[in-house]
């Protein structure tokens, strides 16, 4: 039999990819796998999952045996990828080589561990995939208060939903507002008063610095000095692409695996797309590239290569308490921000010097003015 074409990992990239290749290619071999238990399931359902009281496999959308069968394809689960030999087209399990036609690097971004001392400090979850949902879920089962560290679009989006279903939220960020590499300060203030009216406090400016059990739970030291009483800490601070596999195969690496428009990286026969690949200078996590991607690079392994297009990818941020959308001003471009609105609801748009639109972030009702927006943006891999 030929050598297949070999996915690295089952999550939105992996799968999405091996579904548009299937509608183009029924023959030849397909093999994925993934160092998790290779179910299928929406990732951002991970943080809206709480407030819809659904436990892990309440989000699973498919096991692995369905999905191969489905794709027509071998999963291997809960298998390491631990080198790639591209001069000799396998990669390494251990000690177990696999050979490849192709291969794809679709094995995600890994979350971004702080530094914390105390007692306590490994009582400290992440949720970056469903079996990270799956114990974080557990381990607060009948408990009552959370601390989410990192007020970017995942903290916010947890401290959302974790308040929806009834658990009592601080958040602690070394920054001055919320979601600061995406908002305007007027509307990070915006969805800062929604998530408030939720009963989220916010600290903003300290670190955590240390984590001890108490009698009742867990104290978190900050480096104000103040201290928190909880029962978990979920730290949410960033994720970095995973790079460090390819680096050491002599891959270009930037700030993700660097690939071209056709998803193609800098050996032969390997290609990447999802959140650890930087597509064109572009490293962007989230769902909306990584299918344009998939649809991209099936056509390409399929053996009618076409280029990869970004149209504007506006980002809806799951923060019900305020609504908000986003579409951040394309990398290297320059604008200035004019603010309209006020309280809940800000309409915040990015002009470049000639007047024309760039990004906007909008809150509450002003999120309906999307649709009039999005036409005017400008693409981001035109
Ligand atoms: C809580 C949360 C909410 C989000 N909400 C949104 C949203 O609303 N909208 C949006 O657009 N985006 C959202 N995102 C981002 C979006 O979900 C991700 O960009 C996307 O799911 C990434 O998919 P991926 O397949 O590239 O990576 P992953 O889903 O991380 O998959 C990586 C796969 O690689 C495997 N793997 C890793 N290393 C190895 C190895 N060495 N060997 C074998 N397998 C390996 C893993 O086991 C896994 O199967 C959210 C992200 C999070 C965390």
């Amino acid at each position: 039999m030929s050598d297949p074409v070999v996915i690295i990992g089952t999550g939105l990239a992996g799968y999405n990819l091996a579904r548009e290749f299937r509608k183009l290619d029924s023959e030849t071999p397909l093999l994925l796998i993934t160092a998790d238990d290779g179910r299928s399931y929406s990732k951002p359902m991970l943080s809206t999952g709480f407030a819809k009281s659904k436990d892990a496999d309440g989000l699973c959308m498919a096991e692995p045996g369905a999905m191969a069968e489905q794709l027509d394809a071998q999963v291997w689960t809960h298998t390491r990828v631990t080198g790639i030999d591209p001069g000799h087209k396998r990669l390494w399990i251990g000690e177990e080589a696999v050979s490849y036609r192709d291969l794809v690097l679709a094995w995600g971004a890994e979350v971004i561990r702080v530094p914390i001392e105390g007692e306590a400090r490994d009582e400290l979850f992440t949720v970056n995939d469903l079996e990270g949902y799956g114990r974080f879920r557990l381990a607060v089962q009948g408990k009552r208060r959370v601390l989410i560290l990192g007020a970017g679009l995942i903290g916010c989006e947890f401290a959302n939903d974790l308040s929806l279903g009834g658990l009592e939220v601080d958040l602690v960020a070394p920054c001055e507002q919320l979601m600061p590499a995406l908002l305007p300060a007027e509307a990070a203030a915006a969805v800062r008063g929604g998530l408030e009216s939720l009963g989220v406090r916010f600290h903003l400016g300290p670190v955590l610095s240390r984590l001890e059990y108490a009698e009742d739970g867990l104290e978190a030291h900050l480096s104000d000095g103040q201290v928190i009483a909880c029962d978990a800490v979920i730290s949410a601070v960033g994720l970095r692409p995973r790079t460090d596999l390819a680096a050491a195969a002599g891959l270009a690496i930037n700030r993700g695996i660097m690939v071209d428009r056709e998803l193609r990286a800098s050996h032969a026969n390997i290609y990447a797309l999802g959140d650890c690949a930087e597509v064109d200078g572009l490293n962007l996590l989230y769902v909306m590239p990584l299918m344009a991607c998939a649809r991209a690079l099936a056509k390409t392994l399929s053996g009618t290569p076409g280029g990869v297009v970004y149209g504007a990818m506006p980002v809806t941020v799951k923060t019900p308490a305020c609504p908000l959308i986003v579409s951040p001003p394309p990398r290297g471009t320059q604008g200035s921000w004019t603010i309209e609105g006020s309280g809940a609801d800000i309409k915040a748009l990015c002009h470049d010097p000639s007047g024309a639109l760039l990004g906007y972030a909008l809150t509450g009702a002003a999120v309906q003015e999307k649709l009039v927006l999005n036409r005017q943006l400008p693409p981001l891999l035109p």
